[in-house]
């Protein structure tokens, strides 16, 4: 019972496939960033704080880009093994309007309230 028709599928793939090439763009572009500062003197103590405070800001967006990356992958397989767009809890449909907005939900808006009230 899938709601969603081919065309709708098919967009929200490619919005899968198009995500999964950015965040390991960023990924791999942030090597780079994520690098521990070396202790260097020749840089001063305030460009030091500035670049461990560039730095952890990198590292955060890293791990951020990471688990939304992992999140987009689970969602690449739901859709290879048929079960797309199915809240992978209660089994529902998901709705095209939230998989719109984030194409790598895996729960429905029920579900996913329930979560952040059980997890508060
Ligand atoms: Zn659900």
């Amino acid at each position: 019972m899938h709601e969603l028709t081919d065309q709708q599928l098919i967009e929200l793939h490619r919005a899968l496939v198009e995500l999964r090439r950015e965040l390991q763009k960023q990924l791999e572009d942030s090597t780079d960033g994520a690098k521990p500062i070396s202790l260097d003197a020749s840089i001063g103590r305030l460009t030091r704080m500035d670049a461990m405070q560039q730095q952890s800001m990198v590292q955060a967006n890293r791990r951020t880009a990471r688990t939304r990356l992992t999140r987009i992958e689970a969602a690449l397989r739901r859709y290879h093994s048929k079960a797309y767009g199915l809240c992978v809890e209660c089994e529902e449909e998901i709705g095209y309007a939230r998989l719109k907005a984030q194409p790598e939900a895996p729960f429905c808006i029920g579900c996913q309230g329930n979560r952040e009230t059980r997890d508060a």
